[in-house]
């Protein structure tokens, strides 16, 4: 089978994050958005880029293949889920359920530090690059003080303007958006998991129209790929590969699942898995990464060993 390719590209991202709150005017209820203040300032006054706080975080190396399932470990870890496996008589599993324990408001707390934690380590999620979605203008109020246009009063002409800051962000991801992003995730790495993935990649349902038949819904890594990916080429020398362009780290994540998926590419634990202490993931003590079958570029050949250095070097040290 085809291995599926993945196309290079930087998360950008600039100054520290923040998660800020807005009233939705649809729903009039106030949302959280996790977004970069001093870059939201930069666009507002057009002040100076600051290059000290342009972080670029490129995902491609062997320490990255296995983010989607990371991700799925923060998730679980913090999130309070339950999950139902049926099975058949040989013990295959045949159907598996992921349910959130309570309303998404019961966890958004503690969900907001570890995607707080992690978009200061890896940058946005949902958008490689946030200054190509500049927030919608700020309103200018116009304030007239008392006395204004008098000049027996020693008032200027000139109104004094304020900035509403509100409705700037508003078309920046949801918090609540990261959210279901990484539970969907979740749910794909746990079916995986169990080799329960069928229905991941074709859950169409086929429907007759006037004799014609017409695909009704997609399966939830078509629809995926979709929408966080665009189509791209690669070139080696005179050949060309059909390769997938990730349009944010969402894009990377569905992709690589997308290779476990459909491409039979096998992810194995690093041999330091639970003793050495990885370059990677902050805030896991062990290595606890695992590595795919094959690399998602063109590039690298070889197998891969290991997560990092540190787990490379243990590993030849033990040997
Ligand atoms: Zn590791
Ligand atoms: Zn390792």
């Amino acid at each position: 089978m085809a291995d599926l390719l993945i196309s290079r590209f930087n998360n950008i991202s600039y100054g520290e994050p923040a998660i800020l709150s807005e009233k939705n005017p649809v729903t009039k209820k106030n949302e959280k958005f996790l977004t970069w203040p001093e870059m939201l300032d930069h666009m507002d006054t057009g002040s100076a880029l600051d290059p000290s706080k342009m972080h670029v975080y490129a995902p491609f190396g062997a320490k990255d293949y296995d983010i989607h399932r990371y991700i799925a470990r923060l998730f679980l870890g913090v999130v309070e889920t339950t999950a139902d496996f049926e099975q058949d008589k040989k013990g295959n599993a045949t159907q598996v359920h992921l349910n959130i324990a309570g309303e998404y408001e019961d966890h958004e707390e503690r969900f907001e530090k570890i995607a707080l934690r992690f978009a200061s380590e890896y940058g946005d999620f949902m958008a490689r690059d946030p200054f190509d979605r500049p927030p919608l203008p700020s309103q200018t109020i116009e304030i007239h003080p008392k006395g204004f246009g008098d000049p027996t009063q020693g008032q200027s002409n000139t109104p004094e303007y304020i900035v509403d800051q509100s409705r700037r962000f508003v078309n920046f991801p949801r918090l609540r958006s990261w959210f279901y992003e990484w539970e969907r995730i979740s749910y794909a790495v746990l079916k995986k998991s169990v080799d329960c993935t069928d229905d991941l990649v074709d859950d169409i349902k086929i429907k007759s129209i006037c004799g014609e038949t017409a695909a009704t819904s997609e399966s939830l890594i078509r629809s995926k790929i979709r929408q966080h990916n665009s189509a791209d080429i690669q070139v080696r020398r005179t050949e060309t590969f059909p390769a997938l362009l990730p349009n944010s780290l969402a894009g990377y994540c569905w992709s690589l699942m997308a290779r476990e998926l459909t491409a039979n590419v096998e992810y194995e634990a690093c041999t330091r898995r639970f003793d050495t202490a990885c370059e990677r993931r902050s805030d896991e003590p062990l290595c606890q990464c695992t590595l795919p079958s094959s690399a998602p570029t063109l590039q690298s050949g070889n197998r891969i060993m290991h997560c990092c250095d540190r787990c490379r070097w243990a590993a030849n040290k033990a040997a």
